[in-house]
């Protein structure tokens, strides 16, 4: 019998706690996006970071990579000092989590990411980012972090014919947003295949091939209600599918 694809899932840490000092620094992944990678059949499992423990101690237990929303980068992975907007970064999750995706771009396994996902990315490969896009970025006029509900689309993404996210988009997509920093140098690699209409970067994708597709925003907090959304995740789950029959036939 076919074994079921395992998806390796970056954890975030806990920064705000209660008086339960045992929750400090906690791993954890949002539940909505174990939820769809669940039923869509695949086994995703968290990767907590782990001091000492790098990239290559990873890549061979997972299909595929999938880096989910966070905090914001520290700074000192792209070469700046910390800005006055910057948030609580955390360095050691950035530094796990950089060597996680080197060595999974590196094994030319699919990589996908949400939120700072696209960014912890993008650092990875090269990249930088604005570390507050009301600051550093007069052109985004659009509050890209929403007040509303975190599920409800709120702003607009035009989007590249012929990428992967046209294919589960369409031309135009209606998204949440809930991110003060985004992608300002794109890394070597990628192509950028979705914008907002000021001019923020919301999705890049490998510039050859399908091995990376990302996304500024949540879809995992949007596929309930919007099947476009869904799609996303099941376009991953065959890229994942596709990967490994490659793998099959070339061993
Ligand atoms: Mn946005």
């Amino acid at each position: 019998m076919e074994r079921k694809l395992r998806i390796a899932v970056t954890s975030r840490t806990l920064t705000k706690f209660n008086e339960n000092v045992t929750m400090r620094n906690a791993p954890y992944v949002p539940r909505d996006l174990i939820t769809i990678l669940g039923k869509l059949d695949v086994i995703p499992f968290v990767l907590p970071d782990v001091e000492g423990a790098c990239g290559r101690d990873y890549v061979d237990m997972a299909d595929a990579l999938f880096l989910p929303g966070g905090q914001d980068v520290d700074p000192v992975f792209f070469g700046e000092e910390p800005t006055w907007k910057i948030g609580a970064a955390d360095y050691k999750m950035d530094r796990f989590e950089i060597e996680l995706v080197r060595a999974f771009y590196r094994a030319g396994k699919p990589i996908a990411g949400i939120c700072r996902g696209i960014q912890v990315l993008n650092v990875a490969l090269g990249g930088t980012l604005y570390q507050d896009l009301q600051a550093d970025n007069p052109d985004a006029y659009i509050r890209h972090s929403q007040a509303a509900d975190g599920s409800y689309p709120t702003h607009h993404v035009t989007v590249e014919p012929g990428s992967r996210l046209h294919a589960a988009l369409g031309d135009t997509a209606f998204v949440n947003s809930r991110h003060h920093q985004s992608i300002r140098k794109l890394a070597p690699g990628l192509k950028v295949t979705a914008v907002a209409p000021d001019g923020v970067i919301e999705g890049v994708e490998s510039a050859e091939g399908d091995q990376v597709v990302a996304v500024q925003w949540h879809p995992e907090n949007m596929w309930q209600e919007h099947p476009e959304m869904r799609q996303l995740f099941v376009n991953f789950v065959k890229r994942v599918q596709k990967y490994v029959e490659s793998e099959k036939n070339r061993l």
